[in-house]
C-alpha cells in the first residue's frame, strides 16, 4: 500500500524539503572547477546540520558520505572523494534530509564551465522530464503517467532512460512504496491519491541505458560510459495538484 500523509505530516514534510532546497542552492553556487567533490560533501553536511537536520544517506545501508557525488559517466551513487572537478565535467548532486523523521529527496546535475552542447542539452532534458512527470503527479492520474510522460520526453530528445533505478515515495522513511520507474505505459499502475509523496528522479543517459556497478559496490555507470544526467524533486499530491516541497 502507498502510505497517505496528513495535513500536519505534510507540513513537517514541507519544512524538510525547504531546507534541502536551501542546502542545494547553496552547494550549486560553490560548484567550480578545482573543488574536490569531497569538499562539496564535507560543506552539505555542515550546512544540513545547521539548520537542525540530519544527512538522510550518510549511513543508509553503509553510505559513507551526506551528498552523492555522479561525475560524467556516473549515473548514481558516486562517492564524494579527493576527486577535483575539471572545465568540461558535469556533476549530479543527490541529497537526502531527516528532519525529525520526515524525508525529502532531491538531485540536481551541473555543468562546470564550458562543456559540449549536446551534454549541456543532456542535462536540460533531464531538467525538464522531471518537471514534465511531475505535472502527471495528480491524484486520479494513473502511476505511469508519470513514468511515460519522462519517458517519452527523453526519448523524443534521443536520449535513453536508465531503467534498473527508479524513483520512489518517501516521507516516514527514504524509501517507501510506490517505485516510481522512469520509462512505462501510460494509465498503468496504482491511482494517485492526495497526501501521497513521491520522489520523482529522472535519470538519463546520452547513449545506451544499460548501466553496471563500480567495484566500490555503489557507483553506477552507464554500460558505453556515455554521460548521464540526474533531477530529483519530492512532491506532495495535493488537492490543488503537484506542489514540489524541495523547491
Ligand atoms: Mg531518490
Amino acid at each position: 500500500m502507498i502510505p497517505l500523509k496528513s495535513e500536519k505530516e505534510l507540513q513537517i514534510l514541507e519544512r524538510s524539503g525547504k531546507i534541502l532546497g536551501f542546502v542545494m542552492r547553496e552547494l550549486e553556487g560553490k560548484i567550480k572547477v578545482g573543488i574536490r567533490t569531497r569538499e562539496i560533501d564535507a560543506l552539505a553536511e555542515e550546512l544540513v546540520r545547521a539548520k537542525g537536520a540530519l544527512p538522510a544517506f550518510k549511513g543508509y545501508k553503509g553510505f559513507p558520505a551526506t551528498v552523492c557525488t555522479s561525475v560524467n559517466e556516473e549515473i548514481v551513487h558516486g562517492i564524494p572523494s579527493d576527486r577535483i572537478l575539471a572545465e568540461g565535467d558535469i556533476i549530479g548532486l543527490d541529497l537526502g534530509v531527516n528532519y525529525q523523521g520526515y524525508f525529502s529527496d532531491a538531485a540536481i546535475t551541473l555543468a562546470l564551465g564550458k562543456v559540449p552542447a549536446k551534454v549541456k542539452k543532456l542535462i536540460e532534458v533531464t531538467r525538464i522530464a522531471l518537471a514534465e512527470g511531475i505535472k502527471e503527479a495528480q491524484a486520479g492520474n494513473h502511476l505511469l503517467d508519470i513514468s511515460a510522460r519522462i519517458q517519452k520526453y527523453a526519448e523524443a530528445n534521443h536520449f535513453s532512460v536508465v531503467r534498473q533505478f527508479v524513483g520512489h515515495g518517501i516521507g516516514l522513511s527514504l524509501h517507501e512504496e510506490p517505485e516510481i520507474p522512469n520509462f512505462g505505459q501510460a494509465g498503468h499502475g496504482p491511482l494517485l491519491k492526495e497526501g501521497m509523496v513521491l520522489a520523482i528522479e529522472p535519470m538519463i543517459n546520452m547513449g545506451g541505458w544499460e548501466a553496471e556497478i563500480l567495484d566500490n559496490g555503489w557507483t553506477a555507470v552507464t554500460k558505453d560510459r556515455s554521460p548521464s544526467a540526474h533531477f530529483e524533486h519530492t512532491v506532495a499530491i495535493t488537492a490543488k495538484g503537484p506542489k514540489i516541497l524541495t523547491k
